[in-house]
């Protein structure tokens, strides 16, 4: 059982559209892609709004 060893393929992952950093979403992601710190800024942007 050696599992871990396999499926080493690096996974390529989009960049953040906003400032361009690795996000933890993989290319094949649609629409805008942002990374954690992103997002987070979107979604307090989002919530505040109003
Ligand atoms: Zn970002």
């Amino acid at each position: 059982m050696d599992d871990d060893a396999r499926g080493t393929e690096p996974v390529e992952y989009a960049d953040c559209v906003h400032c361009g950093e690795p996000t933890e979403h993989p290319e094949s992601t649609k629409g805008t892609t942002l990374c954690p710190v992103c997002e987070w800024h979107e979604a307090q942007r989002t919530a505040c709004s109003g």
